[in-house]
């Protein structure tokens, strides 16, 4: 019998399943404290439970908690880690340090099926989603290693976070929950590359966390040849759906817009850009692309990203630059995971 991951339970459910036990109900936030405070790796650790419970969660649960397969650290103090999962898969976890506080970026899949031309991520496919508490583990794991306390999440790793739904509503419930590490979701960025159907779908949570949107074109023709999901969501659908999630949830949308040299950098794309979510009240991040091995695409040089930022601005379009941390380390996410695999078909 393949075990279930404890840690993926939210208290809510670790309630119903320790009642289905025949467990009297205290018990299920001395576990969730084990698991989700003191962050346990092992059943054996829960030192004030019964140890004939112990032996039986133990039977069919198990506790996610990747292993650090690779640590690389920036000089600006950003760290990224390739982790290990249970079953041999890899994903990867960034620390950002702000002054604000410690921002980690979490994988929500192995891989990933979007197919967008300029990420390293999907290369390959996907293999799985991750479960809530493999999501969970990412930032214990950081925290651990850093020694400092984590206080904001972007869900901007290896990974559409829209394609694994359920199991991204459980993270985000134990990661907010007061009896866990408690992160607000005021916190929380949740980034898309724009499945419409499932931002319907998170509007209906009314949740408090920023929607990010990877927008990176403002027309059909430029867009579809950089995100094959374009073709199923076309930017006019993808913006009627950021209008009905605006109006739901009250929180203004932010849009990432990652530039690549001669394909969405020219004036003219700002202007167009501009008028598509002028009134929105929308944010616009600019990113100059980082270049992966295997696409054809190269970055727009920095003076023309600051020259796109003011066309927006001067249009009436809040826009910054994206702060690029750890550069030195570089490798654009999902490419330490590539290259491990690539090591271990040479092995
Ligand atoms: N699947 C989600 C979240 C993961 S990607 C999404 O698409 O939003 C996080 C962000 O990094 C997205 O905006 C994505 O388009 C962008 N991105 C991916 N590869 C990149 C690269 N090589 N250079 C710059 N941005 C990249």
């Amino acid at each position: 019998m393949d075990k279930k991951c404890l840690s993926s339970y939210t208290l809510e459910q670790l309630a119903a399943q320790l009642k289905e036990m025949g467990q009297p109900a205290f018990r299920a936030k001395q576990i969730f404290h084990w698991l989700h405070q003191k962050h346990v790796t092992e059943f054996s650790a829960m030192t004030d439970q019964p140890k004939t419970l112990l032996a039986k969660l133990e039977e069919e649960f198990y506790i996610a908690a990747p292993t650090i397969q690779r640590r690389q650290q920036s000089k600006d103090g950003t760290v990224k880690y390739l982790l290990r999962l249970s079953d041999g898969n890899c994903i990867e976890t960034v620390v950002m340090r702000y002054t604000y506080g410690n921002t980690v970026c979490v994988s929500t899949q192995v891989g990933c099926r979007m197919g967008c031309r300029f990420c390293a991520s999907t290369q390959a496919g996907r293999v799985r989603n991750l479960e809530a508490g493999e999501i969970a583990a990412e930032i214990y794991a950081a925290q651990k290693d850093i020694g400092e306390r984590i206080s904001h999440i972007v869900l901007m790793g290896i990974g559409e976070p829209l394609d694994n739904f359920d199991n991204v509503m459980d993270f985000l419930t134990i990661i907010s929950c007061a009896d866990g590490v408690n992160i607000g979701m005021r916190n929380i960025s949740l980034s898309t590359c724009g499945v419409v159907p499932q931002i319907d779908r998170l509007a209906e949570k009314k949740l408090q966390l920023t929607l990010s949107i990877s927008l990176h074109a403002p027309n059909n023709k430029m867009r579809s040849q950089m995100m094959p999901v374009n073709d199923a969501y076309p930017v006019e659908t993808l913006i009627a759906a950021c209008r009905r999630y605006q109006k739901i949830t009250g929180r203004r949308i932010s849009f990432e817009y990652s530039m690549v040299r001669g394909v969405n950098d020219s004036p003219a794309t700002a202007k167009e850009l501009a008028n598509l979510i002028k009134g929105m009240g929308a944010h616009v991040n600019l990113i100059p692309i980082n270049p992966v091995d295997g696409s054809p695409y190269s970055a727009t040089d920095a003076e023309n990203v600051k020259r796109f930022q003011k066309m927006l601005m001067d249009l009436g379009v809040n826009a910054t630059v994206r702060r690029r941390l750890g550069s030195d380390i570089s490798a654009a996410c999902g490419q330490l995971r590539r290259e491990e695999a690539a090591k271990e078909e040479h092995l």
